[in-house]
């Protein structure tokens, strides 16, 4: 099966439409891996478009804390205020599809996890020490995570409890072998990782093979999507730098 691995779409519609355009006619099925909304301008469209997809898809902290399910007083005070607008144009629908969503699923030989296997809401796999210490917490030979917005695949040095990390070069295919791994495909609505252009993957579940990609959007529209929603100007103005 041909996948489209996503995470972090956090109600950027723009960047959002921008993958499904780009990725159009590569892929049968949609992994989210969480965080559909907070942050950006449009949960109720995020959340329509991509239940329109033939998915699967967890929830993320960002998520969680627009339910309720999590204190928002641990967000900074620009994420609070972002949840808090989420929360007051949230629609019951958009709220009952992500009440019932999981932060964590195994469908061997993958594990999906919003943050990390070891905590699927919380922990930020940002290291090679954090990765190395998940190994433990998943049975499948490979897990993916979201929740950095950072794209990135950490691989186990055959032999230890170590692993390398590797970068999300874009246009050079990954073949998965034997060596188990934890990879995340970046963020749609937020990178940071200094491109602010969209992130996403291709993953062909037979063969094997991962495809970091990325695509630009009308950064723009979404900001002044934004503004006009009265989300703090930070916010938007971190969309144009990808961090
Ligand atoms: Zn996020």
């Amino acid at each position: 099966m041909r996948v489209l691995v996503i995470s972090d779409i956090h109600a950027n519609l723009a960047a959002f439409q921008a993958v499904l355009q780009d990725a159009k006619g590569k892929w049968d099925q949609l992994w989210c891996l969480g965080d559909v909304i907070g942050y950006g301008p449009n949960p109720n469209e995020c959340v329509a478009l991509l239940r329109e997809q033939d998915h699967i898809s967890l929830s993320g902290n960002h998520d969680w804390a627009v339910l309720g399910k999590i204190d928002i007083t641990i967000f900074n005070p620009e994420a609070r205020k972002a949840i808090e607008w989420t929360r007051s144009v949230v629609s019951s629908e958009s709220y009952n599809y992500l009440d019932g969503l999981p932060t964590m699923i195994e469908m061997a030989p993958f594990t999906l996890a919003h943050a990390s296997p070891r905590q699927p809401v919380w922990e930020y796999i940002l290291d090679i020490g954090t990765a190395a210490a998940n190994l433990e917490h998943f049975n499948t030979p490979y897990c993916l995570v979201g929740h950095t917005h950072v794209p990135i695949l950490f691989a186990e040095e055959i032999g230890s409890n170590k692993v390398l990390p590797y970068g999300a070069a874009v246009g050079t295919p990954i073949q998965l072998n034997k060596r188990r791994c934890i990879i995340n495909p970046g963020s749609v609505g937020q990178p940071r990782d200094s491109d602010p252009r969209a992130a996403y993957v291709l993953l062909d579940t037979e063969k094997l093979i991962w495809e970091f990609n990325r695509v630009e959007y009308p950064v723009r529209q979404t900001q002044e999507s934004m503004r006009l929603a009265g989300i703090p100007v930070r916010l938007a103005r971190r969309l144009e730098f990808g961090w």
